[in-house]
């Protein structure tokens, strides 16, 4: 069901959008063709991922400050403290700081082993995220994303250990939380309850996930720990070869998601864009946000 409210047009909505560096001319045109069509929707930020360990560590900081420089874009950059000492990960956020990026992701990364397998600390390095988000609040003054999940990370050994690293990654300063993607949005109420009843007032902001490829999407959750419904797998069923049908379920199922959260008063809305531009502009639009 599509959302009923009588204002068509909805100015007070904040989106953001993320991207992830691209590794080719073919796909950098990608990038910048999606981000020049979002862009007039005066995305709160877009931000650009950290790869697996830092490994996107020079193309993030390009694309954040060419983003910052050319487009008239807030730019927010990812960062991970996995493998990396202290004064390594400090030198980034300075980086940031120097390209006019004052908006960070601020995230523990996984294991290169996966991420499943048990977290080390690099010796010299920040032990998590909460202590990632104290480092960079003494660098500077960043506006400071955190990571929460609405099905419990895989690592949490329950729901209060999980609520309880949220809340560290707040009181360390952190300004609100993104999701991980989920696809049951009674999962995101709950999540926000239970943060709510332990003291979290910061934002904790869905991310959307708009399902361009069902395989792809499916092969992403099952390794960050989101599930994925069985309602949502039988609707994608069959349709691996039938490109068009498979695109329109896609917009329908997202819809139905983001509107349904818009309907119960969320104002808040951060999209994975994958670097793709269509599915996340009909979204934008069917929730109010216009250029
Ligand atoms: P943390 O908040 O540090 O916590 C991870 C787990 O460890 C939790 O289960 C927590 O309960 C447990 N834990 C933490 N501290 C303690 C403690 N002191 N004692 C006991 N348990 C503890 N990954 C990338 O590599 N690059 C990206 O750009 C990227 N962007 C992301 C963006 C978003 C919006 C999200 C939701 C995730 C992103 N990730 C990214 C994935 C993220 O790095 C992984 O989910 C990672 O496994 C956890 O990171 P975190 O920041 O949530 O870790």
């Amino acid at each position: 069901r599509l959302s009923r409210q009588p204002e068509v047009n909805r100015p007070d909505l904040e989106v953001s959008f993320e991207f992830f560096p691209p590794k080719t001319d073919m796909m950098e045109a990608r990038f910048w063709e999606s981000l020049n069509k979002l862009a007039p929707l005066k995305p709160r930020f877009v931000s650009v991922t950290y790869g697996a360990g830092g490994s996107t560590r020079e193309r993030t900081l390009r694309m954040v400050s060419r983003i910052t420089a050319e487009s008239g874009v807030p730019a927010a950059a990812h960062l991970t403290c996995v493998g990396a000492t202290r004064d390594e990960v400090d030198e980034v956020v300075r980086g940031y700081a120097e390209a006019g990026v004052n908006r960070i992701v601020a995230l523990r990364g996984d294991p290169p082993e996966g991420v499943g397998q048990p977290f080390t600390p690099h010796p010299d390095g920040y032990k998590n995220a909460a202590d990632l988000v104290a480092g960079i609040r003494k660098i500077g003054d960043f506006d400071i994303s955190v990571a929460a999940y609405p099905e419990k990370h895989p690592q949490s050994v329950d729901w209060d250990a999980e609520i309880d690293n949220l809340k560290r990654k707040i009181d360390a300063g952190a300004n609100r939380a993104i999701t991980q993607m989920f696809f049951e949005n009674g999962d995101y109420w709950r999540f926000v309850e239970r943060a709510r009843k332990a003291g979290i007032e910061a934002p904790i902001v869905p991310g959307i996930q708009p399902i361009h490829s069902f395989k792809q999407i499916a092969g992403f959750a099952g390794r960050c720990g989101a599930s994925i419904p069985r309602w949502l797998a039988e609707r994608f069923d069959g349709l691996e070869d039938d490109p068009e049908t498979h695109a329109l379920v896609a917009a329908a199922v997202a819809a139905e998601q983001a509107t349904e959260l818009l309907d119960s008063g969320v104002t808040e809305f951060h999209f994975y864009t994958l670097n793709r531009s269509n599915l996340v502009l009909a979204l934008a639009r069917l929730l109010g946000i216009r250029p």
